[in-house]
């Protein structure tokens, strides 16, 4: 067949948005938005978009339908430009492996990328100082695709270590008591001093952050929601006062044992 009369190629973008506002997107993202014929994400991710899709084709997709909207964006990429958004990084709790998962199971060749976006655990923690300064632990306390049996053997894995743990997901009107569930954790591990930062809508319009303790924590629990990211500091992290009202976290490198600053 000459080569003018094949199928023109698509390509497919798994694109991270980053935490919500444009100036927090990469540059790379935007250009594949741009470069796209469609943009297929869910409607929350892709509203925030809007002078940037004029003229694509947009295709909203609700929660919860993941698979068929995976299926969907390779099928139209096989002969246009698609991108397929996720909000923070799409390979973190993101659409990006369910999406090459359908793609090695149908075994199409098409061009992919995936763009990396700021991820809630670094967007939260640039809100507080650095409370992620060294090895840290990521946990989602979703239990939909994961049973809650191996979230708490996990949780209890990463607390033992003394090390910060940063939780997505930590509560939903379907479980609500996940979060509470977590802190019990924590509290076999940790003393009541230990840091904690809650962190709603990191880096958009309605941001609300709480700096507390594991021992104060429960006072504050009805903060934590699904827009938030917690953080709760491991054996080194420490409440950093930036002013009389202003508490972050710090957990040091460890530059203190080798030198005097
Ligand atoms: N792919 C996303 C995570 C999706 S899971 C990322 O990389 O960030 C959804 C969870 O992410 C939420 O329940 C919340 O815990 C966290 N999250 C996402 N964006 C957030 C934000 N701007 N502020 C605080 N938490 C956020």
């Amino acid at each position: 067949m000459p080569l003018h009369t094949k199928a023109p190629k698509g390509n497919l973008s798994i694109v991270g948005l980053g935490p919500g506002r444009r100036e927090y997107m990469t540059a790379r993202a935007l250009k594949a938005i741009a470069a796209a014929d469609y943009v297929i994400g869910n409607a929350s991710y892709l509203d925030p978009l809007e002078p940037l899709l004029t003229g694509k084709n947009v295709i909203r997709s609700s929660m919860g339908k993941e698979i068929e909207r995976a299926k969907q964006a390779i099928d139209l990429a096989r002969s246009s430009a698609v991108a397929i958004v996720s909000g923070g990084d799409a390979g973190v709790y993101g659409m990006a492996s369910i999406v090459l998962e359908v793609l090695e199971h149908a075994g199409i060749d098409i061009d992919i990328e995936v763009i990396p976006g700021i991820t809630a655990a670094n967007a939260a923690a640039s809100r507080i100082g650095s409370p992620l300064s060294g090895d840290f632990a990521v946990i989602s306390l979703s239990d939909l695709l994961t049973p809650l049996e191996i979230i708490e053997q996990r949780l209890d894995a990463v607390f033992s270590t003394g090390i910060p743990v940063v939780l997505y997901n930590p509560k939903s009107q379907g479980r609500p008591h996940n979060f509470a569930l977590a802190m019990e954790h924590a509290r076999k591990y940790l003393d009541g001093g230990t840091p904690i930062a809650i962190v709603r809508n990191a880096l958009r319009d309605s941001e609300e952050v709480i700096v507390t303790t594991l021992g104060e924590v429960e006072t504050v629990e009805d903060a934590v929601d699904m827009h938030t990211t917690v953080i709760v500091g491991g054996k080194e992290s420490r409440i950093w006062r930036m002013s009389e009202n202003v508490r972050g976290i710090i957990t040091p490198r460890g530059y203190h044992y080798k030198y005097v600053y």
